[in-house]
């Protein structure tokens, strides 16, 4: 029988991972960890060979970036930030792709903005895009579209695009690879008392102000603020959601047998809850 520490497993058919530039990029000289890469190809493509349908949300792009053109991030111009983009988007992919084809699997890009939810014809071609590579047996890796997007279009994090992505495709679980194992009762890099949260049955107060108080990495632009506005739109659209600690690609293993440390949030769908309203009120 189940506990509530538990993920409810059954019936789950389709899984999005997101994972964070700073478990795929080695900290020291920002060059990409080929090692995990790989590894993380060959765990999604088993999951995918266990049934599931399973979508890639990928940071990254605009860390490779800089370490190509050998840029930094401070005094960046917007042109700059997004030219990082365009050429470290190609090269993850490049990457990706490779990764990916040692487990003879098909991936396919898609790259994303609000105005893929906002304007009703994109999101559903969006969808149906999404749909149809499911159908072929393809792996969809998902960024945003930071070579075009600024302020007003853009989502500003994964982890909130990786959860808008689990509500418009109706996605059953989202699992949110971080460099952080889950959600603290405070913040675990200057209290050595906090306590990781197992599970989380129903986001509210008590919960976002201990992620407040948690602190994040700088390489990308997540933070635990970010994780729980994606946990609340993957829970309110009916996903469950994990953060996990993506230091050890192989917890995604681990997961699927539900045996692994992290935070569980449990869904919670809302069915006032619109991905498209979402977008124009935030
Ligand atoms: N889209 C950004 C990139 O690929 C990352 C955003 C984030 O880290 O949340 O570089």
């Amino acid at each position: 029988m189940s506990s509530l520490r538990e993920l409810k497993l059954d019936g789950i058919k389709r899984i999005v991972v997101k994972i964070g530039s700073s478990s795929l990029v080695h900290p020291e000289t920002g060059g990409l960890d080929f090692v995990k890469i790989d590894r993380l190809a060959r765990e999604l493509c088993d999951i995918k060979n266990q049934g599931f349908d399973v979508c890639l949300v990928t940071s990254g792009a605009i860390a490779v970036g800089r370490t190509i053109l050998g840029t930094k991030k401070q005094g960046e111009t917007t042109a700059m930030h997004q030219a990082c983009a365009s050429v470290g988007q190609t090269n993850l992919m490049l990457t990706y792709q490779k990764a990916f084809a040692d487990y003879h699997q098909t991936v396919g890009q898609i790259l994303m903005t609000k105005l893929t939810i906002s304007i009703d014809e994109n999101r559903r071609n969006a969808r149906n895009t999404f749909e149809e590579l499911f159908k072929l047996g393809v792996i969809p890796i998902v960024n945003e579209n930071d070579t075009v997007s600024t302020y007003e279009i853009s989502l500003g994090d994964n982890d909130t695009l990786s959860s808008i992505v689990t509500s418009l495709i109706g996605a059953d679980l989202l699992i949110l690879l971080s460099d952080i194992d889950g959600l603290y009762t405070d913040d675990p890099h200057s209290n050595k008392d906090a306590k990781l949260i197992p599970v989380v049955e129903k986001l509210d107060e008590k919960y976002l102000s201990m992620a407040r108080s948690t602190s994040g990495s700088d390489v990308g632009t997540g933070g635990m603020e970010a994780k729980m506005r994606a946990a609340k739109i993957a829970t309110s659209s009916g996903a469950q959601m994990v953060i996990a600690n993506g230091k050890d690609v192989a917890i995604l293993h681990r997961i699927m047998a539900n045996k692994f440390d992290g935070t569980i949030f449990m869904d919670n769908k809302d069915e006032n809850f619109k991905v498209k309203e979402w977008i124009k009120e935030n």
